[in-house]
């Protein structure tokens, strides 16, 4: 993985950049990150940075032996450990060394996956992953064995959370690696990790991707075109990941049938509506909610327009944006459109009746667009 194959953050890939360039990289790093900001990929990148042996000043060259090598996870001195569970059928231990090879199909199709995917790529089912404390007594050993290629030797651990109190048996080895070596934690939430491996290690923390480079992504990546691209990234709230499942999920450009519905609904045209539900209940329920979701996506890129006149939306989408901002519907009254949208989008993700949810939602917001209360009329 090259740094400009993770999508944005710009800023981490230039602080890890410049603690390389000074020669003051930690021996220990914890990149922290939600999800689908992109922890291990900047993981990889750094690791491949770190072991090519013909790097530009911004990033590995991506031909030599050992970048071709660290692209496939396949250098003998980079090492992973990650949660893994027990699988009693097949008498596999939950050994990060028992599971090598899921995790490199894993990771190199899916980078930005999740740690549910992962643990159910490798039939997890209900159970909970972990890394054990014999997990941690072998990445000591791992780290203390002289480096195949004779140079730097790095561990790679994803997701530190899931060591609990069994990370106390790592903290001399983060505190005091061996020489020439590097620990990369890679973790979702810093509450979770041990206090005591937290004082040992240098923190980065990811911001939410930005918008606009999940959408250059999207773009030339994917080849979304310029309209649909810009609608994913806008919903995905700074998650790449996010931005991939919706890819998946969203058929169409979702913008024409928000037009029309929000159309029909101020027009009080009720058998237009009637219609609009029949066909969208007939779609998907991922498609149900995603639909949703951009509403209420649009809806708070309304409510940030009357604020602050900005907004990241173009075209015809901010002109409906600025078309809505400019009407006569209260602030409270979009919150609360926001919120029946939303309790919609939930209830069709648990299994509610797609048609019924969708009719009284449109009769709901029908409603409170004419500003009438409609507590006693629908329920
Ligand atoms: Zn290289």
């Amino acid at each position: 993985m090259l740094f400009a194959d993770v999508v944005g953050q710009s800023a981490a890939k230039a602080h890890l950049l410049g603690m390389w360039q000074q020669n003051h990289l930690p021996h220990a790093l914890l990149i922290n990150g939600k999800e689908g900001t992109g922890g291990l990929a900047l993981a990889l990148a750094l690791t491949q940075f770190l072991m090519c042996e013909d790097k530009s000043k911004e990033d590995a060259c991506g031909k030599c032996p050992n970048c071709q090598k660290a692209a496939k996870m396949e250098h003998a001195d980079v090492h992973y450990s990650f949660p893994t569970i027990r699988n009693t059928e097949k008498k596999i231990e939950p050994l990060s060394n028992n599971y090598l090879k899921e995790f490199r199909k894993f990771t190199l199709s899916h980078t930005y996956g999740t740690t549910y995917e992962w643990l159910q790529f490798i039939n997890a089912e209900n159970k909970q992953g972990n890394i054990s404390a014999e997990e941690c007594r072998i990445i000591i050993e791992k780290l203390n064995l002289k480096a195949y290629e004779g140079g730097l030797k790095i561990m790679i651990i994803w997701r530190p959370e899931y060591l609990g109190k069994s990370g106390n048996i790592l903290l001399k080895l983060i505190e005091e690696p061996p020489a020439d070596t590097l620990i990369i934690l890679v973790s979702e939430s810093v509450e979770e990790i041990l206090p005591t491996i937290l004082s040992r290690v240098q923190l980065i923390k990811l911001p939410p991707t930005q918008a606009t480079e999940i959408e250059k992504v999207l773009a030339s990546q994917h080849k979304l075109e310029a309209s649909k691209a810009k609608q994913i990234a806008m919903m995905a709230d700074g998650s790449y990941t996010e931005a991939l499942t919706l890819l998946q999920h969203i058929e169409n450009d979702l913008f024409p049938m928000a037009k029309q519905w929000f159309n029909m609904l101020f027009t009080q045209n009720g058998i237009g509506v009637s219609k609009f539900v029949e066909e969208l209940a007939k779609k998907g329920r991922e498609q149900q909610k995603s639909f949703l979701q951009y509403v209420i996506h649009l809806l708070e890129a309304t409510i940030r327009h009357r604020y602050t006149h900005r907004s990241i939306l173009a075209n015809e989408e901010l002109a409906f944006v600025q078309k809505l901002s400019a009407t006569a519907l209260s602030f409270e009254a979009i919150q609360s459109l926001i919120e029946d949208l939303d309790k919609a989008s939930y209830c069709i993700q648990r299994n509610a009746n797609g048609k019924i949810q969708l009719q009284a939602l449109s009769i709901k917001m029908m409603y409170a667009i004419q500003n009438k209360k409609v507590s006693s009329l629908v329920q």
